[in-house]
């Protein structure tokens, strides 16, 4: 697969309009900005002018609108504009207001479409960040909201809308392109229930809104200034939704989002999902699995740092460390013939998820003797918590058994979080705590 850059804006760009809860004119600007940077929303009108990280740990609510914030910072109503921005292809920008909302244009993400093409997108010089799917990953709401993600080589949305008493079900699986979505996405507006507006109405909370900016569905009947722009302007709508919420992952997803009755709540929580699975292959990130002769060690190298022998040697080599507190070492379980596999279980080899937790012992070990540069003393296994075993490791599978140092206290006792992976997926994990004795 080709390289892809990652783009910012040619220049700034904004436009002015109303907010939908105040009611009140406020004023949005697009500005580029550096490569890595992400989304960021930059509130003008505080002191300080603050900014805000389009990222889903600084999701606050997801009642009829995304709000994200920082401290007791908000800005509410982030979807569209972050719909627009992500689908247009812009990787780091600056979203400026005078205000705690965007301009809610017509309800639509056209307004913001229009002003990323008079800003231009222009290329920069890093690559582009993606979460691949690997397994299809999903999760479900009390509301009757099923999103799922299934692998895939593009985005691409598949989606089923349904009102109530399953009114207005429409279906729309498209991939998601700038073009695409120029054409066939941003224009469609939001749609409201007459019941669950009519009592923000009486309460005041809604004061810009208007059949200028929204759709209403009393009824059998919808009530719009203009005709519908599609036929099924609703499932159109959720899709630029859905496109929103996932921006506050802050890779581009490649993967088919699969959604049944979508809303904020359910897109939110497939965007945490993604979040720590992405936290979790970053944890794994492996460069390559091979040998790199000064940051590592071969077998003969680690016995003489350990001393266990075979078979209760549980790594081949150390493939590198990461500054003084951070080893990975491997261990290649090529055949059936490991001794084991041939008592655990006959008929059924599965590695020992023990002999995982010892593999881990001793690779943290040996980042602890060249800590110490001592190998006239034994380290002994004090404890293992939050053992997990998440996966089978098979015949023929490599193990890669990660270890980082978290506490040492004196030179007496240590603490490392530990976790082994295969095929880049973590198959066990535990903190692991040792004390070291004199030979
Ligand atoms: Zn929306």
């Amino acid at each position: 697969m080709a390289t892809e850059l990652q783009h910012t804006l040619g220049k700034a760009a904004g436009f002015s309009g109303t907010s939908l809860h105040t009611g009140e004119k406020v004023t949005l600007k697009l500005l580029p900005a550096p490569v890595d940077h992400g989304i960021k929303f930059k509130r003008k009108d505080l002191q300080d002018e603050p900014t805000i990280d389009a990222k889903i740990d600084n999701l606050k609510t997801v009642e009829r609108a995304t709000t994200i914030g920082e401290g007791s910072v908000r800005v509410h109503t982030v979807e569209h504009v972050l719909a627009a921005l992500s689908a247009m292809g812009v990787d780091n920008a600056i979203v400026e207001m005078d205000a705690n909302e965007p301009p809610i244009g017509d309800g639509s993400a056209q307004a913001y479409v229009e002003v990323i093409k008079r800003a231009g997108v222009t290329a920069q010089e890093a690559s582009r960040r993606f979460f691949d799917v690997r397994e299809p990953m999903h999760v479900e709401s009390k509301t009757g909201s099923l999103l799922i993600l299934l692998p895939d080589e593009k985005l691409r949305i598949s989606c089923t809308q349904a009102g109530p008493g399953n009114r207005f079900t429409q279906f729309l699986s498209t991939e998601i392109t700038p073009a695409i979505f120029e054409r066939e996405i941003a224009p469609a507006r939001t749609f409201v229930y007459y019941e669950d507006v009519q009592p923000l109405v009486d309460k005041n909370l809604i004061k810009g809104g208007s059949l200028e900016n929204a759709i209403v569905v009393r009824g059998e009947s919808i009530l719009s200034k203009e005709p519908l722009r599609f036929p099924d302007e609703f499932v159109r709508h959720k899709i630029v939704d859905i496109i929103g919420d996932l921006a506050l992952v802050g890779q581009r997803v490649r993967g088919n989002v699969v959604a049944v009755k979508p809303g904020h709540s359910a897109n939110a929580e497939l965007a945490r999902a993604i979040a720590r699975e992405q936290a979790r292959t970053a944890a794994v990130a492996i460069k390559q699995p091979t040998f790199r002769g000064e940051g590592g060690l071969d077998t003969d190298e680690l016995m003489q740092i350990l001393p266990h022998r075979y078979p209760f040697l549980m790594v081949d080599r150390v493939i590198g460390f990461e500054g003084e507190s951070k080893i990975t070492g491997v261990k290649k379980l090529v055949t059936i013939n490991e001794p084991f596999f041939q008592g655990h279980f006959p008929g059924h080899p599965v590695m020992p998820g023990v002999l995982q937790v010892e593999a881990m012992a001793q690779v943290a070990c040996i980042l602890l003797f060249r800590l110490s540069k001592s190998s006239s003393r034994l380290g002994y296994f004090l404890s293992a918590d939050d053992v997990k075993f998440r996966k089978p490791v098979l015949p023929g599978d490599t193990l890669f058994i990660h270890a980082e140092l978290t506490k040492a206290r004196g030179n007496r006792l240590a603490k490392a979080k530990c976790h082994c992976v295969v095929n880049d997926a973590i198959v066990s994990e535990g903190e692991l705590m040792f004390a070291f004795l004199d030979k």
